[in-house]
């Protein structure tokens, strides 16, 4: 199974010297476009991901993903584990139910994410289900960069993530001279 995953992080790859819009730099990206936009090899990911949290978490009762491409990535895993699944938005610091599914308080959850950059989101998605009574069992993700600030929860990942991750004024690769292949990314 972490093989079949491995080989689908494999073609979201995208080598080079890389300037993410939040800042950071690094030494490339992955494109999870090239999984979600193909719903067979989106639940082929979603299948391994759910066999993972049934191992990792037993006992959750509800998927939680953030609106928009996590939102369809927790209801392909959600599909997979028989569990009910609810969209969070994230607005700023807040983040709040899509009325398709605001659940009572009592809930144990876990979030369904697909890649994971500085954890800015994920955090903010922990608070505030905490916030509306609901425990947090943990975090599932198919691969998270090093240097994330992970909120205080068990995390699981598909895969380690294959790139580095710099600050743009530490970046080896801007101290080496060498140009940007990409620019504007947010993974
Ligand atoms: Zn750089």
């Amino acid at each position: 199974m972490l093989y079949r995953a491995g080989v689908t992080l494999d073609v979201m790859r995208r080598d080079g010297h890389t300037a993410f819009r939040n800042g950071l730099h690094g030494d490339g990206w992955l494109e999870k476009g090239e999984v979600t936009r193909d719903p067979a090899r989106l639940d082929t990911l979603a299948a391994t991901q759910a066999g993972q949290i049934a191992r990792a978490f037993p006992g959750a009762t509800l998927v939680v993903g953030a609106s928009q491409c996590g939102a369809v990535l927790a209801a392909f895993v959600a599909r997979h584990l028989g569990l009910p699944v609810a969209f969070l938005n994230v607005e700023g610091e807040g983040a709040f139910f899509h009325r398709m599914h605001v659940p009572e308080p009592g809930e144990r959850v876990v979030l369904a994410e697909d890649l994971i950059c500085t954890c800015q989101d994920a955090r903010v998605l922990v608070r505030s289900l905490r916030e509306r009574g609901h425990e947090v069992l943990g975090l599932s993700a198919w691969a998270v960069r090093d240097g994330a600030a992970l909120p205080e929860v068990p995390v699981t990942t598909l895969a380690a993530h294959p790139y580095r991750t710099f600050a743009a004024e530490a970046c080896r690769l801007c101290a080496g001279g060498e140009g940007l292949a990409w620019g504007g990314v947010r993974e």
